[in-house]
Formats: C-alpha cells, structure tokens, sequence
C-alpha cells in the first residue's frame, strides 16, 4: 500500500528561517527549476492544490511562529511571491505588526512586470520587507532569454531595474545565479558588484536538506 501524500504546506522551514509557498505561478520557466524534477523540500509537499488566501497564510503562520524559533520570514517557496504583491505586503505588515522578525522577499526581479503601474519596491519597503533575493541568473539578456524562458520580451532589462531600485530604496539587495555551463558567473559577480550589492552563486543540484 501507498503512503498517504502529505498536504501541500503554505509554510515550511529550514535553519532558522520561516519559508511561505504563497503560489505556484511564476512568469519564468527556467529549465534549472526545482518544480521540475522535485514535489517540495524535505518532507514538505510544495506542490499547491489551490492558492492559500491571506488569512489562510497568515493563519498557517501563527500556528508556527511562536513555536519555531526563527529569525526570519521568507517569501520563497514553488512560484514568484511577487505574482501576489498584495498578499505579500499585507503578511508582511502583520509579521513586523506582531513579531518583528526579518522580512525576506526571494523574487525573479520581474515585480514591476507582474504588477504594471505600481511603485512594486517602494511598496516592499515601506510594508516593512528587509531584504531580497533576486535571481539575476544571466551575464546578458540572450543567456537569460535562453535559460529562464520568460513570459516577457523585456524581462532582463526589469530584473536590472528591479535590483537597482531595491539597492536604492534602502533595502539589503543580493543577486544570484545557478552555477550551470550557460552562466558566465564571474561576469554575474562583476555586474551586481557594479551595481553595488551582494552576489551569491546557487548550486544547481543542492543536497543540504
Ligand atoms: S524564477 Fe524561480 S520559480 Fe520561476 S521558473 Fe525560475 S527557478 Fe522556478
């Protein structure tokens, strides 16, 4: 007989860290992508039946906070956090309105895209988000087209804009990139230290859970 296939989580954790899978939605389709070749992390079932509402996120939440002791809340799980701004704005304001624990925001950068005419970083900051982790992933526009397969023409140039904005806005910025043959991850490095912020590389098959 089958083992029973465990409930897909909203939250999940590692270390230290709060993990909310708020969507499965994301405006890539990078061919690196743990959607691809895994159903979550650990024992954590990542895969959505449905989109969490903002009270079942934050519902879920509470169940977790006050017994785990983490130090902060990532928006990271098997989609773009971003395609649901407004959700992460309002988690956001209730995690710093009771808990006041770092806000991190992991995003493909195409926020502004995702949500045409909003002020996407501005709205990060002042909601109380801390950091984010943006997968830059590509030396040039052609590499990234090429590997991430976006939804959009101009998504590259909107990552860009996206990093530069978050740097500028005060919030603490990194980039990242896989280590694939594709990537020239020196000239990765190269571009976010110009920019002015943190880079680290991700491996491709990591095994640390
Ligand atoms: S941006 Fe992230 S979630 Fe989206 S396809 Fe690429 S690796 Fe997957």
């Amino acid at each position: 007989m089958h083992a029973r296939k465990r409930d897909p989580s909203v939250v999940y954790w590692l270390g230290n860290s709060l993990y909310l899978n708020v969507t499965n939605r994301c405006s890539n389709s990078c061919y690196f992508c743990f959607r691809k070749f895994k159903t979550g992390i650990r024992e954590f079932n990542l895969k959505l039946e449905k989109e969490p509402t903002l009270e079942e996120v934050i519902e879920e939440l509470r169940k977790v906070i006050n017994r785990k002791n983490c130090s902060d809340v990532v928006f990271c799980g098997f989609g773009e956090p971003l395609e649901r701004l407004n959700l992460v704005l309002e988690v956001t304001r209730w995690v710093k309105k009771h808990y006041w624990k770092t806000v991190r925001v992991d995003t493909n950068g195409q926020g502004y895209l995702l949500n045409k005419g909003r002020d996407v970083v501005r709205e990060l900051k002042e909601a109380g988000v801390d950091k984010v982790s943006v997968s830059l992933n590509a030396h040039d526009k052609e590499t990234y087209n090429q590997i991430c397969k976006p939804v959009f023409e101009d998504a590259y140039e909107n990552v860009l804009e996206f990093i530069k904005n978050a740097k500028e806005e005060g919030l603490e910025t990194e980039a990242t990139a896989v280590r694939i043959p594709e990537v020239d991850l020196a000239k990765v490095k190269e571009l976010a230290e110009r920019i002015g912020i943190k880079f680290a590389v991700r491996e491709y098959i990591p095994c640390f859970w």
